[in-house]
């Protein structure tokens, strides 16, 4: 015996090095990959309370797992189960080589509470699993990947598990080796179910002892296994989603952060190649679980585009690795690039988002697919002045008369030119600064949305003024596009407009203009306070300065701009000022809140060509025709337009209005 537990820890010791040995080579490797790039921001260690916060929710709660009820259930319990083993397979680990060593005599109260614990919650990994096979055998989601990688995971992680269980069925049998060492008599309650099935009791202390060592050599070259494998499967999140998720952007739904265009020692701009991602960039690559959350709600993905964001997320992952030999011996030169047709991410790709945001809400390990985006197409348009052949003209139309259909710029108020509505330039003060927006101007439906909400304002008795010809297109559109010159060449207009007039906060009724002046005209010196309408109109009615009759626009259902719910979390505002006014009742669509459709107008799509798969806002329709709705309601130009085109292509009478309408009715 002696003998042999010498062997043993000869053999435990070799066997851990070589393991975590590779393991650290591995993850050394992976390391040096995310620091020999070049893109690098600031690392992100504000805010240090917050992120805390947002660790203890997001990993240790499980809370944006669980979002997803079922599977969000199943992984928690796989989740906790896995943590509870580690000390107890350490601990085993680590009596291999020193089989004195016997923690249940140093605190055999809290030893022995722990491993009940653990041993119950091991069972219910296995739960975990029997779901998540479940769903990969008989449900099979298209968004999941189904691949050799996870069957091997999953085939892993049940070895590991039941392995543990007969370990600890064997360890409860034997009579402890040692006089007066921990006796595991009646600690493990699921393993000692195990131990009784199987008859463990009748073997003898011999018998017992051969299948305890069995079945240890199992479960630990199984975890050994596993951590070898780790640093090279999807697996890698267990080493990346802390770290991803602690270091996000907490302010990244609020905006695009401003590039520095001007900076003559710049080379390029965007992302164009591996070797300009940052180091954040690169652990949002690891991080990546390949769960297809992404890819289930991403309107592109869903209506039959080649763009899926897990696969964005994933095919980059292999790009980098596939170039980190490049990468780490410093022959950035020879990298190629990433966009392109051949490369990893092609232009159908590259141009079907829009800018929804719906991956990133959903996204357990809060990567920002996002980012990857705006800065590939930063880089395709600065940089390779190629995007697609229509957005020429919508650029072209923003240089020349600040709006993206090139009407002229002077003809901006046209749409009020029967109504009394103030301008700026006339009055140079006023209470509220209403920024009409281009579709408000200029586009059919924006512009019924205006007139309509000119009424509301002046049946308030609000002291308002416009800009009129004065006014630009926010910049969104071009900085969605990827064209961040004309973007901040607009931006900066209206600034300088903006400091001309005196006004206590800018009110928008387009989304769009609300997030952008909101978030990112701050980083242009623009910092006003900034109130989309709904809010706006939302608070004059909680004021009473609104004259409400309720009105009857039969059953309605509210569809969310992405740029007001997911982008700024309002979703409330709208809804208020339906109950207030309508008499019907108010259905939710299933795709609703933040879970919410893209109109498919977002990023710019509303000038591309759609010419792959389902079109994006005939899809929505479909979903407003599902819910039973007479009338749907939403708080934005493009979607009122885009909505409206929807409807009319599935042939129903569904009503499309604008809250600003539907107050409009409603009041005298
Ligand atoms: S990017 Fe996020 S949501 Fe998408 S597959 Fe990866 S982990 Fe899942
Ligand atoms: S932002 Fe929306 S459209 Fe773009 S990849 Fe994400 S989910 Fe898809």
């Amino acid at each position: 015996m002696e003998k042999y537990l010498i062997f043993k820890s000869v053999l435990m010791v070799v066997v851990l090095v070589l393991a975590f040995g590779y393991f650290f080579t591995k993850v050394k490797r992976l390391y040096q990959i995310m620091m020999a790039v070049d893109g690098s921001p600031k690392p992100f260690v504000d805010r240090l309370q917050e992120r805390i916060k947002v660790l203890f929710t997001d990993i240790f709660l499980q809370t944006s797992v669980r979002r997803k009820p079922l599977p969000g259930l199943a992984h928690t319990l796989i989740f906790f189960g896995f943590l509870a083993i580690q000390p107890h397979s350490i601990e085993l680990m680590v009596k291999g080589v020193f089989p004195v060593f016997d923690i249940g005599n140093i605190f055999p109260g809290l030893y022995t509470a722990y491993l009940s614990a653990a041993d119950i919650l091991a069972f219910f990994v296995l739960v975990g699993f029997a779901y998540a096979l479940y769903r990969r055998l008989i449900i099979q989601p298209d968004y999941l990947t189904l691949g050799r990688d996870a069957n091997l995971i999953i085939l892993f992680t049940c070895i590991i598990i039941v392995s543990f269980h007969f370990v600890n069925a064997f360890q409860q049998m034997m009579i402890p080796l040692e006089p007066g060492s921990f006796s595991y008599a009646g600690v493990f309650p699921v393993s000692g179910i195990l131990a009784s099935i199987f008859g463990l009791g009748a073997l003898s202390g011999k018998g017992l002892f051969i299948g305890y060592e069995i079945f240890y050599y199992i479960h630990i070259s199984t975890i050994l296994g596993f951590l070898i494998y780790i640093p090279g499967s999807k697996h890698l999140h267990l080493l990346a989603a802390v770290p991803n998720v602690f270091f996000k952007r907490l302010d990244f739904e609020k905006s695009i952060k401003k590039t520095d265009i001007e900076d003559e020692e710049a080379e390029t701009f965007g992302l164009g190649r591996v070797s300009e991602f940052n180091w954040k960039n690169v652990l949002n690559l690891y991080a990546c679980t390949e769960c297809g959350r992404c890819e289930e709600l991403c309107p592109a993905s869903g209506t039959g585009k080649p763009l899926s964001p897990k696969k964005i997320i994933h095919d980059l992952k292999v790009e980098l690795l596939n170039q980190s030999g490049l990468l780490l011996n410093n022959h950035k030169d020879e990298i190629h690039p990433i966009m392109g047709d051949g490369s990893c991410v092609t232009d159908d790709v590259l141009w079907a988002c829009t800018t929804c945001r719906s991956c990133e809400d959903i996204c357990p390990v809060s990567n920002e697919h996002l980012n990857f985006i705006f800065e590939m197409r930063k880089h395709q348009v600065l940089m390779e002045a190629s995007f697609p052949p229509e957005m020429q003209e919508t650029f072209n139309n923003m240089e020349n008369q600040s709006n993206p259909w090139g009407f002229a710029s002077d003809s901006r108020a046209l749409w009020c030119k029967d109504m009394e509505v103030p301008v700026m330039a006339e009055k140079t003060k006023a209470d509220v600064l209403w920024f009409v927006g281009c579709a408000g101007s200029f586009d059919d439906r924006g512009k019924k949305i205006s007139r309509a909400t000119a009424r509301v304002l002046q049946k308030a008795g609000i002291d308002f003024a416009i800009l009129g010809p004065e006014e630009s297109c926010n910049g969104d559109m071009a900085r969605r596009a990827g064209n961040e010159y004309l973007a901040q060449m607009m931006i900066r207009q209206n600034v300088a407009t903006f400091a001309r007039y005196q006004f206590d906060l800018i009110l928008t009724g387009c989304p769009h203009c609300y997030n952008t002046i909101k978030n990112e005209y701050p980083d242009f010196g623009a910092d006003y306070k900034v109130v989309h309408t709904s809010g706006y109109f939302d608070t004059l009615i909680k004021e009473g300065r609104l004259d409400i009759r309720s009105n009857d626009f039969g059953t309605l259902t509210f569809h969310d701009s992405c740029y007001l719910g997911r982008w700024n979390n309002i979703y409330e505002p709208s809804r208020n000022i339906l109950e207030k006014t309508c008499a019907g009742s108010l259905v939710e669509m299933d795709r609703t809140r933040n879970k919410g459709f893209c109109c498919g107008a977002g990023g710019a799509r509303m000038f591309m060509e759609e010419n792959i798969g389902e079109r994006i806002n005939n899809k929505r329709a479909q979903q407003v025709v599902e819910s039973g709705a007479e009338t749907v309601a939403s708080a934005c130009p493009f979607c009122a337009t885009m909505l409206n085109d929807g409807i009319m292509e599935t042939n129903n009478d569904i009503k499309v209005m604008d809250i600003a309408e539907i107050l409009d009715k409603a009041t005298s």
